[in-house]
């Protein structure tokens, strides 16, 4: 295994840029937002944010370079990744939730696809917003199953040359768009076929904006993450021409969890971010508090041990997410199930580190004036969203461990 953890010239440019960008930009959006009373609110007031990342040319510079933009893939993606989730989630998910959302092209488009619909993500101007809608209400970690009225219930159903889309979907980062009709690209994952196993039963289908088709109901009050939209909405008589499939009709589920598998990698290095950002927080409190007694609580063995369990685990789960984010671009072996590891263990890491540095501050970290409760608040999400922990990437490892063949 040939592995060096050493930048390019191109990455450490652009983790110096992101370094400047989230210093000079991300940093004011807690100020800008968190004083709105509605999810729609405070996502409306990341857009000025989001358009000097999209002008800045992040999202340009990630999109992979087969696809006409500057990225080499997910090392590049976690470079950035690193350094802007750890000076605000909002923004940055909202950026990220754009490569998920057009990971099926990235993937699966052909050519013509990708000319017609990558366009306005590579413009470097705007607010342009895709996302991969697959959650739904119900649930979606049995997405693919076969169950009578179980699964994918968006439908697609063929009329003449066209599809027709109908159904409800929820969760999916910046579905609705800047306006609430909808955003610029939806990837639908879509039951196509009934009749067929559950394995070719789906289709991802590309719906461009499409005012009327796209109805809002509500922007989730999430518990972190606040300033990111997560919306429920209904998708309705929606019509796209036949050429509207990406990848194959009803390999649907194989396009999926492919798109999912690149993320999983990238949600231990958030993971790894929001981590690292509570340890500087706890670190420099340690040094200069002495909670009234005689010197600053660092010199307590309890509080020095602490931090050094908790930067241990940031250490374990840094390298652990970078070698899977490598391995997807190498396209080792390994590298499916390293990515599954870095979800699980990245995720649940940065919640139990930033619940003990929380407890070496002590009860001042308890008010959001400190930045520990919010890091914790956007923390919770990581084991819950992008396959949630429980449903969907422990059962992946299982299946992967069970399988004929399975890794040793
Ligand atoms: C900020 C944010 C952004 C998001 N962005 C997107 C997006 O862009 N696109 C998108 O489609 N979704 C998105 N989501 C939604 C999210 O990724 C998924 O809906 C979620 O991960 C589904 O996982 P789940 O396991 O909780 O599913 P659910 O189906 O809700 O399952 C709930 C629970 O049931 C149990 N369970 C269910 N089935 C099984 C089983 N077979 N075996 C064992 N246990 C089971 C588990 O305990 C599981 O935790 C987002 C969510 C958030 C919070």
């Amino acid at each position: 295994m040939a592995m060096d953890f050493t930048l390019t010239q191109d990455q450490a440019r652009l983790a110096a840029d992101a370094r400047d960008f989230a210093r000079d930009v991300l940093s004011r959006v807690r100020d800008a937002t968190a004083h709105l009373a509605t999810p729609e609110a405070r996502f409306a007031a990341t857009r000025p944010f989001y358009e000097q990342a999209i002008a800045a040319g992040f999202l340009q510079r990630l999109i992979p370079a087969h696809c006409g933009g500057g990225g080499n893939g997910l090392v590049d993606m976690a470079v950035v990744a690193e350094v802007f989730y750890a000076a605000d989630v909002n923004v940055s998910l909202t950026l990220f939730a754009n490569l998920l959302g057009l990971m099926p092209l990235f993937l699966a488009g052909s050519d013509a696809q990708r000319a017609r619909w990558l366009a306005p993500f590579l413009a470097r101007t705007g607010a342009p917003l895709a996302a991969l809608a697959n959650s739904e209400p119900g649930g979606s970690a049995n997405y693919a199953s076969g169950v009578a009225g179980g699964g994918t219930r968006t439908v697609a159903r063929r009329d003449g040359d066209e599809w027709v889309i109908d159904g409800a979907k929820q969760w999916v980062s910046s579905a609705t768009g800047w306006d609430g009709q909808g955003a610029d690209l939806l990837c639908v994952v879509c039951r196509s076929d009934d009749d067929a196993p559950p394995e070719r039963a789906l289709s991802v289908f590309a719906l461009p904006r499409q005012p009327g088709s796209v109805v809002l109901e509500r922007a989730f009050d999430t518990l972190g993450h606040r300033a990111h939209l997560v919306p429920r909405f209904r998708i309705q008589g929606a019509r796209v021409p036949a050429d509207h499939v990406i990848g194959e009709l009803g390999g649907g589920k194989a396009l999926v969890d492919a798109s999912f598998t690149g993320t999983a990698a990238l949600v231990g290095v958030m993971g790894a971010a929001l981590a690292q950002a509570a340890f500087d927080f706890a670190l420099d409190f340690a040094r200069r508090e002495t909670r009234g007694g005689a010197q600053p609580i660092i010199e307590h063995q309890a509080v020095g041990y602490a931090l050094a369990d908790a930067k241990s685990a940031i250490e374990a789960i840094r390298s652990l997410a970078w070698r899977a984010c490598w391995a997807m671009d190498a396209q080792t072996q390994d590298a499916y199930e390293l990515a599954l590891h870095s979800k699980i263990f990245g995720s649940e890491t940065a919640v139990r580190v930033i619940t003990e540095l929380m407890r070496v501050v002590g009860i001042d970290s308890y008010d959001h004036t400190l930045p520990l409760a919010g890091l914790l608040q956007d923390a919770l999400a990581l084991p819950l969203f992008d396959g949630g922990n429980m449903g969907v990437r422990r059962r992946q490892l299982h299946d992967l461990f069970r399988a004929p063949g399975a890794p040793a």
